[in-house]
């Protein structure tokens, strides 16, 4: 599994479920979203970063070197904040500029 969803953050919008590629993602009758299907999430982050609440923590990869590290994500204008905690302890934001995401 790639992803893990956080009921206690979730409000229920939606919104990770509908822009999931493979409808992996469910919305109970609680109101809460849950992965139904998590050997089949591919970690595209797609839910990680339509969650308007920070609700959804992305495993970070050992091909990444993640070693138990998560990952969530913010947004703010046209800045995507990917907030990264380690394995460690430590954090870490890396900032992006949409505006500048084709320009590589
Ligand atoms: S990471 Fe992608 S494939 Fe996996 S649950 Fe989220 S949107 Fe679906
Ligand atoms: S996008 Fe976030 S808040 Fe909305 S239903 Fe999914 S996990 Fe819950």
């Amino acid at each position: 599994m790639s992803i893990a969803i956080h009921k206690d953050k979730c409000i229920g919008c939606k919104r990770c479920s509908i822009v999931c590629p493979g409808s992996l993602i469910v919305i109970d009758d609680d109101k809460k979203a849950r992965i139904a299907y998590p050997r089949d999430c591919w970690g595209c982050v797609s839910c990680v970063k339509e969650c308007p609440v920070s609700a959804i923590d992305f495993y970070l990869g050992a091909d990444m070197g993640g070693r138990g590290s998560t990952m969530t994500v913010s947004s703010e204008d046209s800045y995507l904040h990917w907030h990264i905690q380690k394995y460690d302890g430590t954090t870490q934001t890396i900032t992006i500029d949409r505006r500048e995401s084709n320009q590589y």
